[in-house]
């Protein structure tokens, strides 16, 4: 494309204009539909586009989004309302638009953005000691970022930092974890079709298979033989983007206990379960492990601010005392990312939603149990824990059938990046039962649609 100063300077007014509005005219509307469409198709990726229509009926793929309309709930340009059945994946614990949250950041905003990056920031000083004396065992400092991949990032370079002169350079994931993209992080992911176009990444990483003690205990005394020291073992407590995969109770405490045994480190990766999520604070609380290192973002910064934290104890972090350069970077940590994560912290132990997303993701479950023995023929199973809950349909179709069927009626749920089969439900932790009994009303009679149609079209097969 050729340099147009003129017409990107109108283009710019235009959007500032629109920045400015909480509702739009019909033509104002189809303006903004159209430009988003093709700036999708043109400039961004025209891959989401068919993305979209995998995953929506008629032309709904187009529904683009307008505004929050309350805390759990979001309405697109046309002024459909949708229900918010996945969070962001993880990032609305607190609701959409959380007044203290939203309020924290602006009056930061009002006075300082962003920092010198010379003088020291108070607000990184406050969160960092809210987080410490949250955190289990003995974490204590942190590093902020500003996403989830670059919390894992940190954890990494972390633990090759401290462990390297021990000796020790290799890495242990699981299989269905994910931790990200960037070519650190990615090297903890495991699935091919992310990770085969980089290769080679980070050497020194294997995946082990999740919830698999018998093969932890292997590959780690293996490596003890083999002289591959292993430097740290990587895993989520309940996998998310594998399709919320919870290992059997005595998991985690053993892989603890193992770590300890061959002096590995462990990070535990809480970027979608944590911040209340599971219905503690930290998921890892539920079986009382204390990692070494502790990997947090999306829910942190409130659903207003990206933010990332990567907590370690005293022993591990002190490998960057003697130069704090080690590892940085420019945004991590600034004034309004912090305000959000204090505002959020204060969020989740004043309205104490662990408790609450404990409760209703009893009830969720429980729901969602008893639509699985009505719907034998669809649904495989269902599990989950808090609010990270989901239902693993008997083929990939069935899930993306299913997902179809709750975005027309307004309700969003998802896949996970991992396990097409898995469709996730993740909501806000300000959820009640009310909404609860909305979503499972609905998805009952998705789900009877679905079985209508596979019995119609079963019996015409036959017929033919
Ligand atoms: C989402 C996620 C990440 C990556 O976070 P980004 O903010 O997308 O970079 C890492 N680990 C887990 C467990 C996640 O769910």
């Amino acid at each position: 494309m050729h340099k147009d100063i003129s017409s990107t300077l109108a283009l710019s007014r235009q959007a500032l204009e629109l920045i400015g509005k909480t509702q739009l005219n019909a033509e104002e509307t189809r303006w903004l539909n159209e430009q988003t469409i093709s700036g999708f198709r043109e400039h961004i990726n025209p891959g989401f586009l068919e993305y979209r229509k995998s995953v929506t009926a008629g032309g709904q793929f187009a529904a683009i989004e307008w505004r929050a309309s309350g805390p759990n709930t979001l309405i697109d340009t046309n002024g459909k309302e949708y229900l918010d059945c996945l969070g962001g994946f993880g990032i609305f614990n607190v609701g959409h638009r959380n007044p203290t949250v939203v309020q924290a950041v602006e009056q930061q905003l009002a006075k300082q953005p962003l920092h010198s990056q010379e003088l020291l920031d108070p607000l990184r000083a406050l969160l960092a000691k809210m987080l410490a004396s949250l955190a289990p065992g003995d974490l204590k400092y942190c590093f902020f970022g500003n996403s989830g991949t670059e919390s894992v990032e940190a954890a990494i370079k972390l633990a090759k930092a401290y462990q390297t002169p021990h000796g020790k350079t290799a890495f242990v994931a699981t299989n269905g974890g994910f931790h990200g993209k960037s070519l650190g992080a990615l090297s903890a992911t495991s699935k091919a079709v992310f990770r085969k176009p980089f290769a080679p990444l980070v050497p020194g990483f294997r995946h082990v298979p999740f919830g698999d003690l018998e093969a932890m205990r292997d590959t780690l005394y293996a490596s003890l033989n083999t002289g591959d020291g292993v430097a740290a073992v990587i895993l989520e407590p309940i996998q998310g983007e594998g399709g919320v995969i919870l290992p059997p109770a005595d998991y985690l405490p053993g892989v603890r206990k193992l770590c300890d045994e061959v002096g590995a480190l462990l990070i535990i990766d809480e970027v979608q379960t944590g911040m209340g999520r599971t219905g503690k604070m930290f998921a890892c609380e539920h079986s009382g492990v204390e990692p070494d290192i502790l990997c947090l973002a999306k829910a942190l910064g409130g659903g207003v601010m990206p933010i990332s934290a990567t907590l370690a104890s005293e022993k591990v972090f002190s490998v960057l005392f003697d130069n704090p350069f080690l590892h940085t970077t420019t945004f991590g940590g600034n004034p309004l990312a912090c305000a959000a994560g204090i505002a959020t912290v204060n969020v989740l132990l004043e309205q104490q939603l662990p408790e609450q997303a404990a409760r209703v993701g009893q009830y969720l479950l429980s729901g969602l149990q008893d639509l699985a023995e009505d719907y034998p023929d669809l649904i495989q199973a269902v599990r989950g824990q808090g609010l990270l809950q989901a239902i693993e349909f008997q083929h990939n179709q069935l899930g993306y059938s299913f997902a179809k069927g709750m975005f027309e009626a307004g309700i969003l749920v998802a896949g996970t990046l991992i396990n097409a089969k898995t469709v996730r439900i993740e909501p806000p932790l300000t959820f009640t039962e009310p909404l609860i009994d909305r979503l499972l009303t609905t998805a009952s009679s998705v789900l009877k649609g679905i079985q209508e149609k596979q019995r119609s079209g079963t019996s015409q097969t036959v017929a033919a």
